[in-house]
């Protein structure tokens, strides 16, 4: 990743805490595993070929309203390409273009806990099975976690590195059903209750920006995730790609995204009352343009990146600095650039 020079690299005194990068001004994700690991590290996605239980009907059709709808096709759900040649071709890309050194393999479509245990296994060691590979990331929904496959990541962390990174998107029962996600913030408290102390690390992933979510709502699941044992976290904006119900909705005018400005001033609140101990795994979404239909913010992706990183800069800000009561006065500040 290229990193942007500041005009002054001195890092301020009251960053008081090890944890918080004095660039970035939040723990990101990839400066954790370079404290873990001594080394770059990247994630590198492979497609397991899993399914989802909110697309085959054992707990929805449809799938959430933001799901990419071509992806439901039964040819895409297969691991055509098998895992080994998937991952040599995720690593010899980040390896060059990145320089990363070691990797963690990303089981990122789907639902990759949804599967026998037996399968499971076969998958995961498979992708351990590498010299550079340190360990694994599932992504997975709240529903979908058998005791058995609790039983093997937990038994892989005894080992290796593990992160169970568990969709959930809203904590408002009223969104989550409006999204079709076919499970509540219940199911998801009883998967972190049940993941936890397990030796393996939960990332919970986020969405801003849902009609009639209001900011503070947004703010309070900053509140409610400090108290929970999340270790890292992903967040983007609500965004609608081709072929999804959402973007029917966006045609229709009932959905209205964000501007960028919103987002940025949103997720930097969030990120002041967010403690130093969660890393921060992502910032924003983004889509291939092709199939991109809003919001159109025309940012690439360093782009989006850096006008959260810009904005607390430009606040003297940083993550959990509101709870240590060391903010500077921030109101003035976010008045300026038009806080919803
Ligand atoms: S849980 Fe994930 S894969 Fe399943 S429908 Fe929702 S977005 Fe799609």
């Amino acid at each position: 990743m290229y990193l942007e020079p500041f005009t002054s690299r001195l890092v301020p005194d009251f960053m008081d805490t090890h944890l918080i990068h004095p660039d970035l001004r939040f723990n990101s994700y990839g400066s954790y595993l370079r404290r873990r690991f001594g080394c770059r590290v990247s994630k590198v996605n492979v497609d397991g070929g899993f399914t989802c239980p909110n697309r085959d009907g054992n707990r929805g059709v449809g799938g959430c309203i933001y799901c990419d709808n071509r992806s439901f096709s039964p040819d895409t759900i297969q691991e055509t390409i098998p895992i080994e040649s998937q991952l040599l071709a995720g690593i010899a890309y980040h390896r060059t273009r990145l320089g990363s050194e070691k990797f963690i393999v990303y089981f990122q479509k789907y639902s990759n806990t949804y599967a026998p245990v037996a399968r499971l296994r076969e998958l995961y060691f498979r992708a351990l099975d590498h010299p550079d590979v340190v360990g694994i990331s599932v992504g997975t929904r709240p529903d979908c976690l058998s005791d058995e496959a609790l039983d093997l990541l937990e038994e892989i962390a005894r080992e290796r590195y593990v992160c169970l990174e568990l969709g959930l998107q809203s904590m408002d029962e009223k969104t989550l059903h409006w999204l079709n996600r076919c499970h509540d913030f219940s199911e998801y408290r009883v998967a972190l209750e049940r993941s936890a102390g397990r030796g393996f690390e939960i990332c919970t992933h986020l969405i801003h920006g849902f009609p009639g979510e209001s900011r503070e709502s947004f703010l309070k699941a900053a509140e409610i995730i400090s108290s929970l044992p999340v270790d890292s976290l992903k967040i983007h904006q609500l965004h609608a790609v081709r072929g999804t119900v959402l973007a029917e909705m966006y045609f229709r005018g009932e959905f209205i995204p964000l501007t960028h400005q919103q987002y940025v001033t949103s997720v930097c609140d969030f990120l002041e009352r967010l403690p130093p101990r969660i890393t921060i795994q992502r910032l924003y979404g983004s889509a291939p343009l092709a199939i991109r239909v809003a919001p159109e913010w025309n940012l690439k992706n360093n782009r989006m990146w850096y006008s959260i990183v810009h904005e607390l800069k430009r606040r003297g800000t940083w993550q959990g600095c509101r709870l240590t009561g060391a903010c500077p006065a921030l109101p003035s500040l976010q008045r300026v650039i038009g806080d919803s």
